[in-house]
């Protein structure tokens, strides 16, 4: 071998080596993706936030390096659509439509302008006691920094569901839970609903698949990790936010984030 060969065959090598480390650092980029739910000043409970605490995490979350990136922008990653992320991303999403995301989280976002994804699910809108209406999220959207994707129309738990009803059935019941949902919140919203977050966090395999059918490109549970590209697209972790969690707790969920976690290709998932 000359000389040259032997100086070619290295550097062919040493840039392999840069190369695929590169890749290898960007593929696994951690995203924690936060679940919250409802907000109360003066009654915290476990879904309930006092919105000081929120503020309080948020600008844990800007101080620390963090950005608040869009949810759309971590799926395209997700996808690999997109090549790259900051490193220190975080997403911020809200369950169910409560009135008190109009009422206290909206001010904060605002605030800080940072995106948020809502997932919401139909039927309570402008009719359940504590919901939004279709004006206030319409007002939400038009911010730009609101995002609305689906929870299903009834928000069901599909592994009571599926026990009392025969295959047929629940197959009905399921399309009608993610499809037909999905054309109402696209008709009231005049947005595409592309986004799932799965009521409970309740997932298998089927509604992974029936999910797909109905046209979501990815659906998230809330298996407390960060999501990466190797999970599956209709099973994304988020971590739900709850009021007993403690700051050092919270700053462990993001910062742990930063760090390489050991990748599971085939989680357990049958509930
Ligand atoms: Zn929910």
């Amino acid at each position: 071998m000359s000389l040259f060969t032997r100086f070619f065959c290295c550097l062919l090598l040493f840039s392999t080596v840069i190369f695929s480390r590169t890749i290898y650092a960007d593929d696994t980029l951690n995203i924690p993706i936060l679940c919250y739910h409802n907000f109360n000043p003066t009654v915290p409970g476990s879904m309930n936030l006092t919105p000081a605490k929120f503020e309080t995490q948020l600008k844990w979350i800007l101080d620390n390096g963090y950005t608040v990136i869009p949810l759309k922008e971590a799926v395209d990653y997700l996808q690999g659509k997109r090549a790259s992320l900051p490193a220190k991303s975080v997403v911020i999403t809200a369950d169910d439509g409560w009135q008190s995301v109009y009422t206290y989280m909206y001010p904060i976002i605002k605030k800080y302008h940072v995106p948020v994804t809502l997932f919401i699910y139909p039927q309570t809108i402008s009719e359940g006691k504590h919901a939004m209406t279709w004006q206030e999220l319409k007002e939400l959207q038009q911010t730009g920094l609101f995002d609305l994707q689906g929870h299903t129309e009834w928000h069901p738990n599909f592994k009571q569901e599926r026990k009392k009803m025969s295959p047929a059935n629940y197959e009905k019941f399921v399309t009608m839970q993610l499809a037909h949902s999905k054309t109402v919140l696209e008709d009231k919203l005049g947005t595409k609903i592309t986004l799932l977050a799965w009521p409970f966090g309740i997932y298998d395999k089927y509604l992974e698949q029936q999910a797909a059918k109905a046209g979501y490109t990815m659906a998230f549970s809330i298996d407390a990790r960060p999501a990466n590209k190797n999970y599956r697209p209709m099973a994304q972790p988020r971590f739900m936010i709850i009021d007993a969690l403690s700051m050092k707790t919270f700053a462990g969920i993001i910062n742990g984030a930063k760090t390489k976690s050991p990748i599971v290709n085939e989680k357990a998932s049958q509930n």
